[in-house]
């Protein structure tokens, strides 16, 4: 069947989008774009006690970070309009679906209240086994094919019912999924899920069959939660007359602890110091706060990167791709079936590799912002010049991770320190060598190009002449520079620095530490 290949992403606005939830999104946009087609948002929002308010806009903001471009949904719109469930619902074709199928005979009432249910579950653990709504049980239960037909009447009338699925026994289910390939079910392990709510909600089984069925959708991906459903799935695609049209499954392995133990979850999350969240979240109810990738400062690119190859890899060994590199080269023939370990470090890597190798326009911008937010810089400054700008961030750039930290890496590149790192001094610092830096000051005078290899052919040429080994002294001049023992290339600061500065720090430090 040749087919536009269609891609949903359908949440549910249960809170903020966890990052396994991204990828699902991801993989979905990247499989539409690589073979031309579309992405969609939908939001399943039917089930209305778990709605909370602001997770919508989350999702969209996060897809958005992400750069994952949304060509029909929520907040967009489309030929399909409106995405949202709880809208689509007004038009009542989800109650049509069910109704058709229960004139058909593959669905039914059923009027069992939620204590008569518990009982059966009950009963059926004192017996040792578990209870389904099923071929076995449904007789001796409370619906359509049960009771009286007078009786039925009556209870219809008091519209307090669910439509549920009528499971026909041994019937075989064969799941053809992108991830898994075939698998085959059973229908007597389906049970007669519940189609219609009361309230005249459809269950995400009705919902989501309806809507990718409607919405022309040719491929669902989801989580692999969903995977012990599909056989029911299947079923109603089945019994709706629709297993032509049914999009292909996926089921995407889990995102797991960094330990290979269980899910990933918020927990770990907080107790490993790593955001689950794209975004940070602010719990509407407890005002919890909830760290994200942006806010604690990866790139977006970088955040992207790292979660496809959680799970997917290229058949080869490279790591670094861009999205547009992502959207050619993605497959579900190489998406792992086993759950992926999440490794916080690889993260910070990626967002490494991706800092590494950013603009310098871009770095020269954040470090600019920081700066102006730090300190009191008139525009003037020449310390926010491009032309200072950018040597420092050559500087600090092979030092840091995150662009957010190209100021506090070295803040000494832009202020004269007021204090020093007093265990410096007391083991390198020797009274006798005041002269020496105070002969260092005058010997810079004397060179007219500042630059970083006549600055430190100069330095080696004042030790050796005071009889010094410059070894001896060099972290000493990086101190007086900079307060810290340790930091960016020491000549390539000096150099940045410039003559006078560099010649007043100097002094200032030598009157700090020689009093
Ligand atoms: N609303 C479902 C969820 O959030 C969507 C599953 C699917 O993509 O079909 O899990």
């Amino acid at each position: 069947m040749n087919r536009r290949v269609r891609l949903r992403f359908a949440p549910s606005p249960t809170g903020p989008l966890h990052i396994g939830g991204v990828r699902t999104a991801l993989y979905s946009y990247l499989f539409a774009k690589k073979h031309g087609g579309d992405f969609l948002l939908r939001i399943e929002d039917t089930d209305q006690t778990r709605f909370v308010p602001g997770a919508e806009e989350y999702i969209i903001e996060s897809l958005n970070w992400c750069g994952i471009k949304i060509d029909e949904g929520v907040g967009v719109g489309g030929p399909f309009a409106p995405y949202r469930q709880s809208e689509r619902k007004e038009s009542g074709i989800y109650a049509k679906y069910a109704k058709q199928l229960v004139d058909k005979g593959y669905a039914y009432y059923a009027f069992d209240t939620s204590e008569e249910l518990e009982t059966a579950r009950k009963n059926a653990e004192s017996r040792g086994t578990s209870f389904s709504y099923n071929a076995q049980t449904r007789n001796s239960l409370k619906n359509s094919l049960s009771l009286p037909e007078s009786e039925v009447k009556q209870c219809l009338a008091q519209q307090n019912y669910v439509i549920r699925l009528k499971v026909n026994p041994d019937e075989e289910i064969v799941l053809n999924d992108l991830i898994r390939n075939e698998v085959k079910f059973n229908s007597n392990i389906v049970d007669d899920k519940v189609l219609l709510k009361s309230d005249g909600m459809p269950t995400y089984h009705l919902a989501h069959i309806v809507d990718d069925y409607l919405m022309q959708i040719s491929h669902a991906v989801r989580g692999e939660e969903w995977l012990p459903s599909a056989p029911a799935h299947i079923l109603i695609y089945r019994y709706l007359g629709w297993e032509n049209e049914m999009p292909q499954y996926g089921h995407l392995p889990l995102l797991l602890k960094p330990d290979g133990n269980g899910k990933l979850s918020k927990r770990d999350g907080d107790r490993l110091g790593f955001p689950v969240f794209p975004l940070e979240w602010k719990d509407p109810n407890s005002g919890e706060i909830s760290s994200g990738y942006r806010e604690k400062g990866y790139e977006a690119q970088a955040f992207v990167n790292m979660l496809a190859l959680l799970g997917w890899n290229p058949g080869t060994e490279r790591e670094i791709f861009s999205m547009e590199e992502l959207c050619h080269e993605f497959s579900f023939s190489h998406v792992h079936k086993a759950g992926a370990k999440f490794n916080p470090e690889k993260a910070i890597w990626f967002n490494t590799q991706y800092v590494q190798k950013s603009s310098d326009d871009y770095l020269v911008g954040k470090l600019k912002e920081q700066l102006m937010s730090v300190l009191n810089l008139s525009e003037q400054d020449k310390r926010l010049s491009v032309d200072y700008l950018t040597p420092a961030v050559h500087l600090i750039k092979p030092r840091i991770h995150f662009a957010k930290e190209l100021y506090s890496t070295a803040p000494y590149l832009f202020e004269s320190p007021e204090n020093y790192d007093l265990k410096i001094i007391e083991k390198r610092w020797k009274p006798e060598l005041e002269g020496f830096f105070n002969q260092l000051t005058k010997d810079f005078d004397q060179i007219n190009n500042f630059e970083s290899a006549v600055v430190e052919e100069q330095f080696k040429q004042s030790a050796v002449a005071a009889g010094i080994k410059p070894g001896d002294v060099l972290q000493l001049l990086r101190l007086m520079l900079s307060g810290v023992g340790s930091g960016v290339d020491l000549f390539g600061m000096i150099a940045l620095l410039g003559k006078k500065e560099v010649q007043e720090r100097i002094e200032k430090a030598l009157k700090k530490i020689t009093n």
